[in-house]
């Protein structure tokens, strides 16, 4: 008979600390981020702005209408 008795028995005292393998208050490791991304109406240049603010105009084309469509209807400029 060899019966090896580990002597104090630390594993129970560790098990308690083990419960917490189910992880109540684990962090996400990845975070979702949102990005704006504008497109120029005009060309269709896609870009990340740096800043909150608008941007004056298109980085490409310079056009300062590149966050308009094209209004196809015509009527509102047939008035003017
Ligand atoms: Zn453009």
């Amino acid at each position: 008979m060899s019966i090896v008795y580990k002597g104090i028995p630390y594993n129970n005292m560790m098990k308690d600390d083990n419960t917490n393998e189910r992880g109540e208050e684990e962090t996400m490791p990845t975070e979702l981020i949102q990005v704006k991304r504008h497109t120029c109406y005009r060309c269709g240049y896609k870009w990340i702005p740096r800043s909150e603010e608008m941007p004056v105009g298109c980085p490409r084309c310079k056009s300062p209408y590149w966050n308009r469509p094209k209004k196809s209807s015509g009527n509102e400029n047939a008035n003017q």
